[in-house]
């Protein structure tokens, strides 16, 4: 047993130095300093500063990847600019493709888990996915498209600096942690991505349609109540 918690854990490391280099990669840094230089070169010190605007006006009207091709609208996100926690789900829906907002259709149970769960104002969080573009039949996005859109994301993260970042459904929280584990296995618990602490949980659609997940889901969901709270 003390073996495979130990296994867990080294793995668990493993993933956090991965996802830390995959993070710096995408504010820029191309190589890591061996000697005693400045750390970061400059441009990814205004990286750190800049707003949520300045990356969607970077955004623009973006061809990047293929789900430019079908989609209707970009759904950035939306939300407090600094809020102290930030959802973060896999893919706009065919609603948000129209609406360009994310989780934007009438009684969400998002917004119930927010606003009853965590008895906080929707407003007050950030809500974005992935990837901005609504695949074509609602299917998962291919890795390329993941990785063309991620630096998008974390320099969301990036400037936002939100206190706990609730990651919904496994492609979602597989995509954001570089991991191939399934979601059973990566819920429940806090996983540290370049020092912002992420809990995976159930999609709010995979709720919808299986409710025996709905405990789960709030057992998350008070880990993340409990933590901010302090
Ligand atoms: S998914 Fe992201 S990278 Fe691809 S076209 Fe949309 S905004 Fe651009």
């Amino acid at each position: 047993m003390a073996d495979t918690n130990r296994r867990q854990e080294l793995f668990d490391l493993a993933h956090q130095v991965k996802n830390y280099l995959n993070f710096v990669k995408s504010l820029g840094v191309r190589n890591l300093p061996r000697v005693q230089v400045p750390p970061v070169d400059p441009s990814v010190i205004d990286s750190f500063n800049e707003t949520l605007e300045d990356i969607r006006l970077d955004l623009g009207d973006c061809v990047r990847c293929s789900l430019s091709a079908s989609r209707k609208r970009i759904v950035f996100g939306e939300g407090h600019p600094k809020a102290d926690l930030m959802f973060i789900g896999a893919t706009p829906d065919e609603t948000d493709d129209q609406e360009g907002r994310p989780f934007s259709r009438e009684g969400s149970l998002l917004t119930d888990i927010i606003e009853k769960g965590l008895e906080i104002p929707r407003g007050d969080c950030y809500i974005t996915t992935v990837v901005k573009c609504r695949p074509p039949s609602d299917r998962t996005p291919q890795q390329n498209e993941i990785l063309t859109c991620r630096p998008f994301l974390f320099r969301q993260i990036t400037s936002i600096r939100p206190k706990i970042i609730c990651v919904l459904g496994q492609t979602a929280a597989q995509s954001l942690l570089d991991s191939t584990l399934p979601l059973a296995r990566l819920r429940h618990r806090f996983h540290n991505l370049s020092g912002f602490p992420v809990m995976p949980t159930f999609h709010p659609e995979y709720i919808d349609r299986h409710k025996e997940r709905k405990r789960e889901t709030w057992e998350d969901i008070k880990l993340i109540k409990e933590r901010l709270r302090g």
